[in-house]
C-alpha cells in the first residue's frame, strides 16, 4: 500500500534519509520510533511529497507519486496526514474544516459532505462541537477534528506524525483511542509516536530509525523485549 524503495533525501549536505526501503501493506499499522532528528518527520512528509526526495521511488496503492499537478492532488487526497500541531483553519467552524476538502478537492455536493462530516465527528466523539471554531475546543478535541478532516477525504492510508505530543497528558488517551479504533477497522497507518503503549498494543510492526536509516523492522514484541541494535537499546533505555 505504501512502498518506498532506496529513498534518499538530503537537506544540503545533510543526508537525512539514507537508502530507505520499506513497505506498509494494506491494513497494517506501522509505528516509527527513533531519536530526535533521525528523519521520522521527513519520512512522513516524503510519502505525500511535502518534501521532495533526491532518489528512489515511493508508491501509494501501487502507483508512483507524481511530482506535481492534478494527479498529485488526487493522490495526496488518498494519503491523510495528521501532524503534531492540529493545523485546522482557525476562522472556519469544525464542520467547515471537515467539509472543505471533500467539496473543493473531491467535488462532493455540500449536503453529502456535511452528512459525512457529521458522521465522522460523531465517530471521533465531537459531533456536539461541529459549529464551534477550533480555538473553542480543547487540544484533544482539535486533534480529533483533524483526524475527522483527514478521514473525510476517504484516504487509503493515514500518516500520523506525533499526533499527541503537543497535547496535555489528560487528552492523549482520547486521541490514541480514536487511532486504535481506526487501526482495528483495518486502516493502513504509519504512525510516528513516542507513545509506547500504543506501539505495543496497536502496531503490527515497529520500525526503529536512527540517523536517517531504518535500523530495525520487527514486531512490537520482539522490538521491546529483544532489540537487536545498540542504538535501539540505548533509545529504549532512555524512554522506558
Ligand atoms: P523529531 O523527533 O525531533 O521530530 P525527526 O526524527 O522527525 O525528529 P526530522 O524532522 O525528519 O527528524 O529531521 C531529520 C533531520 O533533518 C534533522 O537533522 C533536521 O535538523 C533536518 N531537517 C529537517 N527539516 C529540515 C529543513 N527543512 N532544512 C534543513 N534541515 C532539515
Ligand atoms: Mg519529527
Amino acid at each position: 500500500m505504501i512502498r518506498m524503495e532506496s529513498v534518499d533525501k538530503f537537506f544540503g549536505p545533510l543526508h537525512v534519509l539514507k537508502d530507505i526501503t520499506l513497505e506498509v501493506p494494506k491494513g497494517q499499522v506501522v509505528v516509527v520510533l527513533g531519536p530526535s532528528g533521525s528523519g521520522k518527520s521527513t519520512l512522513c512528509r516524503a510519502i505525500n511529497r511535502l518534501e521532495p526526495i533526491n532518489s528512489g521511488t515511493i508508491e501509494v496503492d501501487g502507483r508512483p507519486l507524481p511530482a506535481e499537478g492534478k494527479e498529485l492532488a488526487r493522490l495526496r487526497a488518498e494519503v491523510g496526514m495528521v501532524f503534531q500541531s492540529f493545523n485546522l483553519f482557525a476562522h472556519k467552524t469544525i464542520l467547515d474544516n471537515v467539509t472543505l476538502g471533500p467539496i473543493k478537492v473531491r467535488k462532493q455536493p455540500a449536503a453529502e459532505a456535511r452528512k459525512t462530516a457529521l458522521e465522522l465527528l460523531e465517530r471521533v466523539g465531537i459531533a456536539n462541537q461541529a459549529q464551534k471554531y477550533p480555538a473553542q475546543l480543547s487540544g484533544g478535541q482539535q486533534q480529533r477534528a483533524a483526524i475527522a478532516r483527514a478521514l473525510a477525504m476517504r484516504p487509503k492510508v493515514m500518516l500520523f506524525d506525533e499526533p499527541t505530543s503537543a497535547l496535555d497528558p489528560e487528552m492523549v488517551q482520547e486521541v490514541l483511542d480514536v487511532m486504535t479504533t481506526l487501526a482495528k477497522e483495518g486502516m493502513t497507518m504509519l504512525v510516528v509516536t513516542h507513545e509506547m503503549g500504543f506501539a505495543r498494543q496497536a502496531a503490527d510492526r515497529v520500525i526503529f530509525m536512527a540517523d536517517g536509516e531504518v535500523v530495525e523492522d520487527s514486531t512490537p514484541d520482539s522490538f521491546f523485549s529483544a532489540p537487536k541494535s545498540g542504538r535501539a537499546k540505548d533509545f529504549l533505555g532512555k524512554i522506558l
